[in-house]
């Protein structure tokens, strides 16, 4: 059973999150405010977290910040904000998926769900390109004598286009298949993007990654 940590201030939308959640199959731990998340996370290690921005103590994003030093568990943002600024920064920090309040409960569970699918599926393949080795065992890619740990969604991406080297790889191919949801996570996909070509540009012999314009991405060799 997937067990999912709710840090958020207002009863009324943890009482909805255990509502819609429960019946789902998903344990539900949850805390009111931002230290409590980080204690309850340190000692219950969840699957998955859904963190709003706005609590009484100390921000989400300190929260996030805090948990990404610890882990790469899927962080989902849940929260009223809604300028891209506030998205853009979140995703920078490290959160895997970002929704903004009021939102569908079927729409969360299925963020839930595409955020936590690699989790589940025993996908252990090693894919070869050039001399870039990456290791699905743990999650990193080796290229030269350097080994590169990456976040799960950038380590996704760099999977796919690995897979499908020297050919475009559409981006809503990736959309699809990395986000689930093949709407509105589009600046999520730059921003990995970005974060997945600055690590390989630091190491020599590393794979390239080109963009089309409008219409995706190409790993070469
Ligand atoms: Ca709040």
């Amino acid at each position: 059973m997937l067990e999912v940590l709710i840090v958020e201030d207002e009863p009324s939308y943890l009482d909805a999150l255990k509502i819609t959640l429960e019946p789902e199959g998903f344990s539900i731990r949850m805390a009111p405010d931002g230290r409590s998340g980080l204690a309850a996370f340190e000692s219950a290690r969840p699957d998955v977290v859904l963190l709003d921005l706005m609590l009484p103590d100390i921000t989400g994003l300190d929260v996030l910040r805090s948990i990404r030093q610890l882990s790469d568990v899927p962080v989902i943002v849940v929260s009223a904000k809604s300028a891209e600024a506030d998205i853009v920064t979140a995703l920078e920090l490290g959160a895997d998926d970002y929704l903004t309040k009021p939102y569908s409960s079927r729409v969360l569970v299925a963020r839930i769900r595409a955020n936590t699918r690699r989790l589940a599926e025993d996908d252990d393949e090693t894919v070869r390109v050039g001399g870039t080795v990456l290791d699905p065992s743990r999650y990193e890619i080796r290229i030269g004598g350097a080994a590169l740990a990456l976040p799960r969604k950038e380590f996704e991406l760099a999977r796919m286009l690995m897979e499908r080297h020297g050919r475009i790889v559409t981006r809503e191919t990736l959309l699809k298949e990395i986000w689930d949801i093949d709407w509105g996570e589009s600046k999520s996909l730059d921003q990995h993007i970005r974060r997945l070509r600055r690590r390989f540009e630091k190491l020599e012999g590393a794979p390239h990654i080109t963009t089309l314009r409008g219409v995706g991405y190409r790993l070469e060799a």
